[in-house]
């Protein structure tokens, strides 16, 4: 396999991607179960030295302190690494890691006969913001939005006097669902965690960013997020410009991860820290593609174990296809805050199209394909649509003849979708 960082597109031009997204969003939210070991990273997200806790032959209880950081790092106190189960500490092992870098890794034993550690719930009317800043910091929250540790980009936002909170759940790339997922299934919790960080932030307003779909169809109860403003957006990947311009021109908010704010939520209101996520497990080697719960430093075979792999992958990725980083080490642990993990026979990355016409030629419904075609690249779909995607059978004809390697029979079934669902809403 080959290892290389993927960062397809990143050039600044809007991609209207064709979505993948639909199998696993559809199936039911799973857990991937631990075969034999997680390998939690002692990683400090604020760059601070991590010092174990437990020593190697230690029991450790779930939710327990697994290390710290010796000095605290800033004035609200040490980071914490808390363990994802309780078990034994097998060993503690240095690794390179490729998203994390070099790291120590406690390598846990789970075992049902360590009872987990008691939780201390919170009611957030009687704590203080000092109080909220700590508690969300000793959770170790990395928001999966961004990677960074929830509690900087919190400090940061009361610095600059930023009081407006946008939850991101825009999965524009084409395989990833977690964001949907979160916010299809834990939507209350989504909303409590911005009510925790605005008493953070001390007041202020909050959106919430969908993205939308054709291929989706979230729950109509989806749209009730209380006193949140939820905010549908559709177009070309990557769409959080399109967000920023249309919502925030002159910038001054707060973008969080709506599985980071549930973490929020967990963190103050339920005493648990941070020790899992959900990651959409899918790519076309992927036999069932899922969003998995997966516990921190679950190694990566285990997962691919769990959902099954239908032919040799020739990229694992932790994200997706347009910006993740490859992995080649199976056993490489899945941190906290990876939002999906992409499987792919092949990467294809389509020239643009170079007007030849073959597709017209060979289309047995005589559609004008091409034309199709050079609206939707500019990103026109209304237009695109016009050009009788809705007669177009999927014989494929076009895609495979197609010189520039554009999966056209792909882009015409998104067109007639997008058209069927206009007309529905019509
Ligand atoms: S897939 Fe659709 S557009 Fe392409 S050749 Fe077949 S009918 Fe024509
Ligand atoms: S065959 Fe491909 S390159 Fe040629 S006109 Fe059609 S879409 Fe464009």
């Amino acid at each position: 396999m080959t290892a290389k960082n993927i960062h397809l597109f990143n050039t600044g031009r809007h991609v209207d991607l064709e979505q993948h997204k639909e199998p696993a969003f559809s199936a039911p939210l799973c857990s991937v179960p631990i075969r034999e070991c997680v390998h939690v990273p002692l990683y400090d997200p604020l760059g601070g030295n991590m010092y174990p806790v437990p020593r190697k032959g230690d029991r450790c209880a779930r939710f327990s302190p697994l290390a710290r950081t010796k000095t605290p790092s800033n004035e609200i106190g040490p980071s914490w690494i808390m363990s994802p189960v309780s078990g034994y500490v097998e060993d503690i092992t240095a690794m390179e890691h490729p998203v994390l870098g070099r790291v120590f890794c406690s390598v846990i034993r789970p075992d049902s006969s360590v009872p987990p550690l008691p939780t201390v719930q919170h009611a957030l009317s009687s704590m203080t913001v000092d109080g909220v800043l700590r508690t969300i910091h000793q959770a170790g929250i990395i928001d999966e939005f961004d990677g960074e540790a929830l509690i900087s980009k919190i400090l940061r936002a009361k610095e600059q006097k930023i009081r407006e909170v946008a939850a991101i759940a825009l999965d524009d790339s084409p395989y990833i669902s977690s964001a949907l997922k979160t916010v299809s299934e834990f939507g209350a919790d989504v909303t409590d965690g911005i009510t925790v960080i605005l008493k953070a932030l001390d007041g202020g307003s909050a959106k919430l960013a969908i993205f939308d779909c054709d291929e989706i169809h979230m729950r109509q109860d989806a749209d009730k997020f209380g006193f949140v403003t939820p905010v549908r957006m559709s177009g070309g990947f990557p769409l959080i410009s399109k967000f920023k311009r249309q919502y925030y021109p002159d910038g001054g908010f707060l973008p969080i991860g709506v599985q980071a704010l549930r973490a929020a939520a967990n963190a103050l209101l339920r005493g648990i820290p941070q020790t899992n996520g959900i990651v959409t497990v899918s790519g076309d080697c992927i036999k069932h593609p899922c969003n998995a719960m997966i516990v921190n430093g679950t190694p990566l075979e285990d997962v691919l174990r769990f959902v099954g792999v239908s032919r040799v992958p020739n990229y694992v990725i932790f994200g997706d296809t347009m910006n993740g980083i490859t992995i080649t080490d199976m056993q490489t642990p899945v941190p906290v805050g990876t939002r999906a993990i992409t499987v792919m026979h092949s990467l294809r990355q389509p020239e643009p199209c170079t007007r030849c016409g073959k597709c017209v030629t060979v289309c047995p419904m005589g559609l004008p394909v091409y034309l199709a075609m050079r609206y939707y690249e500019r990103g026109d779909v209304e237009t695109a649509c016009s050009f009788g995607a809705e007669r177009c059978t999927g014989c494929g004809a076009c895609s495979a003849v197609c010189p520039s390697g554009i999966e056209i029979s792909d882009i015409m079934r998104r067109l007639k979708r997008h058209k069927r669902s206009q007309k529905k809403k019509q």
